[in-house]
């Protein structure tokens, strides 16, 4: 069988987010020359409509249509290259790093609640200590016992 026409059409409608839409049809046709390969011009006059009908959308009058038709790349939250569709929000490899980097954090953090715990322990221990040795003279106020004195 000699394909001797061919004709192609694409239809592209997106909400407006109003109860509306735009919508864009577009066909094209066009005769196979001869010596032509049919197959090739069906892809290439695909591609055509394809392109010209998004082109449209793209410029739509109305905001969210535009919107819809020019959405902004996604980005990794780690390294703000662009994502793959496979990522979410952050590349695989980038969310290791980030894993790693609050595991570090994370264990900063409770190595400093540790040493304040011991400074604190040890504070204690020296003020113990030192009320230990005034307790013979418990009438001159050491400055940490100011709430024991009697209310003037
Ligand atoms: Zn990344």
């Amino acid at each position: 069988m000699k394909v001797t026409q061919i004709q192609v059409e694409f239809e592209k409608r997106v909400n407006d987010g109003d109860y509306g839409s735009d919508r864009v049809q577009l066909r094209l046709s066009a005769d196979v020359d001869e010596g032509e390969d049919a197959d090739e011009l069906v892809s290439a006059l695909l591609h055509q409509v394809r392109q010209r009908v998004t082109l449209d959308l793209r410029n739509s009058v109305t905001l969210a249509v535009r919107r819809r038709m020019n959405p902004k790349p996604r980005l990794c939250d780690e390294c703000k290259q662009i994502l793959s569709d496979d990522d979410d929000y952050e590349h695989e490899a980038c969310g290791q790093v980030r894993r790693e980097r609050e595991r570090v954090a994370a264990e900063e953090r409770q190595a400093r609640y540790a040493a304040e715990a011991e400074e604190r322990r040890a504070r204690y221990a020296a003020e113990q200590a030192a009320h230990a040795q005034s307790d013979d003279d418990d009438d001159v106020p050491d400055g940490h016992s100011d709430d024991d004195d009697e209310p003037m």
